[in-house]
């Protein structure tokens, strides 16, 4: 095959069909009102949720697909006219565009003519404080109740206070569920959701793992697309089942030896957000300089390996309390550490995304300490996860062309 060629995954098919049910599911309830919706935050309390027989319903989902599709960067300043700066998230400011204009990508996708209607609001602030400000536009404008998890960010560890007051919050929420589900809580049933979500947790984690094959069995920018499952059905054993086939397909490859991109010759790390729009250049732009990036920070964010059944609520509080955006540069230096000794990565490209601090890791010298750390060079790439106004395309060819140029030469 020709060399730096991407191989495609089979599986997408099913990923397909997997993620429209999942969105026609949603629409038929609102329809039928035969289930109740709860809109949550990416890293909030789903399970909880879930074990109610709410169906979830994710904004930052939403934004991601207004990224992909580029439609972004039309709603982003109708938000921006409302007061919302272009200098926050971008997910909030081109989701709540698109709600005030009342348009939708769901449409075009799956011919369903708006997004739900939230009964109930969830979130939690282990990721940033725009989530908050995000489900409280909503919270307004539906006049729902909007509960939730307020979690300290920059955490030199995950200490017990914390867990404990997590659990506090986690636990208040069950009376408020109660009432607007109109149904009494089951322990049972959460222990079940927590469990499938942890099963989830486990394969979504063994898909990633495979990367670590050489060649490489997966890009960073087929994962961006294939980890919809963990994200939106994760508690859900559709979402297991899908990884399962996943999984497989993978292994296969590793067990002949077939990469993501033919002639893989270098390897890379990503930290931070996508720039959803520029997915397929990016994967192409890499591929053809036969450099596979194949680990992220991101993709693993939904891998919480925390989950314990037997003790639902306190097991759940210290798994959203210990996701990587939470924590401080120590952590996330020994984290990325682990990662590029485990998956062979000869450099670290960074995103530096224009709107979200919380995940953008290169501001406070991290890129320096680890370059000294591992050996390795690293490229700051700028742009943003949504707001296409804030990436220029030319700039980064040439700067990623120089850059696996610097890493051919010191090879
Ligand atoms: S973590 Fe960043 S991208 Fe995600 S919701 Fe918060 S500000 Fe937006």
């Amino acid at each position: 095959m020709e060399n730096g060629k991407r191989v495609e995954i089979k599986a997408t098919k099913q990923l397909r069909e997997v993620m429209a049910q999942y969105f026609l599911e949603m629409d038929e309830a609102v329809k039928t009102k035969n289930k109740k919706i709860a809109w949550c935050t990416s890293v909030g309390p789903a399970e909880l949720a879930l074990s109610f027989g709410f169906l979830v319903y994710y904004p930052e989902n939403h934004a991601a697909m207004l990224g992909s599709n580029r439609t972004a960067s039309d709603y982003i300043p109708i938000a921006n006219a409302h007061g919302y700066s272009p200098d926050i998230c971008s997910y909030l400011t081109s989701d709540i565009g698109a709600y005030i204009k009342g348009e939708t990508p769901l449409t075009k996708a799956y011919g369903i003519q708006n997004i739900p209607r939230p009964d109930v609001l969830l979130y939690n602030t282990n990721q940033c404080r725009d989530v908050y400000d995000w489900m409280s536009y909503y919270a307004r404008e539906f006049k729902v109740p909007m509960l939730g998890i307020n979690t300290p960010r920059t955490q030199r560890e995950v200490r017990e206070d914390v867990v404990r007051l997590t659990t506090a919050q986690l636990e208040e929420m069950v009376p408020r569920l109660e009432e607007v589900a109109g149904r009494p809580f089951d322990i049972d049933e959460f222990r079940e959701v927590l469990a499938i979500s942890l099963e989830c947790s486990h394969l979504w984690e063994a898909v990633l793992d495979t990367a670590s094959a050489k060649p490489s069995s997966i890009t960073f920018f087929d994962a961006c697309v294939h980890m919809g499952p963990a994200v939106v059905m994760r508690g859900r054993k559709v979402a297991n089942d899908y990884y399962r086939i996943l999984l497989e397909e993978l292994k296969e490859r590793v067990n002949q030896g077939i990469g993501a991109m033919a002639g893989e010759r270098h390897r890379f790390y990503w930290d931070g957000m996508p720039i959803w729009g520029k997915l397929r250049a990016m994967a192409e732009l890499f591929s053809r300089l036969k450099s596979c990036v194949l680990v992220s920070t991101y993709c693993n964010s939904w891998v919480f390996p925390a989950f314990d059944p037997k003790d639902p609520f306190q097991s759940m509080a210290r798994a959203y309390s210990s996701i990587f955006i939470g924590q401080d540069d120590n952590f996330k230096e020994n984290y990325i550490t682990d990662m590029v000794k485990r998956f062979g990565v000869d450099g670290i490209l960074y995103h530096d995304s224009k709107c979200c601090p919380n995940n953008t890791n290169n501001r406070y010298g991290m890129a320096d300490r680890l370059k000294e750390r591992l050996g390795i060079p690293y490229l700051v790439i700028n742009g943003d996860l949504n707001d296409l106004r804030c990436f220029s395309e030319e700039q980064t060819i040439t700067n990623v062309e120089a850059f696996v140029e610097q890493i051919e030469e010191s090879q």
